[in-house]
Parts: C-alpha cells; structure tokens; sequence
C-alpha cells in the first residue's frame, strides 16, 4: 500500500462494496455543525459500529470535525 489505511479492516470492505460514485455522494454530504450546512469530509478514518459505517473526518471547509454514519442496510 502506498499509505497506511486509516480504516478498520472490516469497514473497508463495507467501503469497497460501495460504488464509488455513491462513496462520493456519501462524502459530500457530511453534515458540519460549525459551517450549519452540507460539507465535504477529509481525511477520514473508517470503523464499524453495531453494523454501520462511522466516517470521522474533518470539514473541508473550517476544519471542523465532522462524522459521517453511513447504515448498514443501504446498499
Ligand atoms: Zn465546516
């Protein structure tokens, strides 16, 4: 790998079996409190919490932490 990957094993291949244009749907729309409005998230980290996907990422925007839940049942 070229970088260490920042998600849990088991979140990655819940990620991987995302089409990639829905993972950046997902990503463009993180919800980020300070900004009071949609944001993209960066630099995120992956793990699965009782079958979903937590993003925890940052705001693109103010750099605001901004976490992204992505549920298990939505194909
Ligand atoms: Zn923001």
């Amino acid at each position: 790998m070229l970088k260490s990957d920042k998600f849990s094993p088991p979140a990655r291949a819940f990620w991987n079996k995302i089409p990639s244009d829905i993972q950046e749907r997902l990503l463009d729309n993180a919800w980020c409190s300070h900004c009071s409005g949609m944001t993209t998230i960066t630099d995120y980290t992956g793990t699965i919490v009782k079958g979903d996907l937590i993003l925890d990422g940052f705001c693109i925007r103010c750099g605001n932490a901004v976490t992204r839940l992505i549920e298990g049942n939505v194909p």
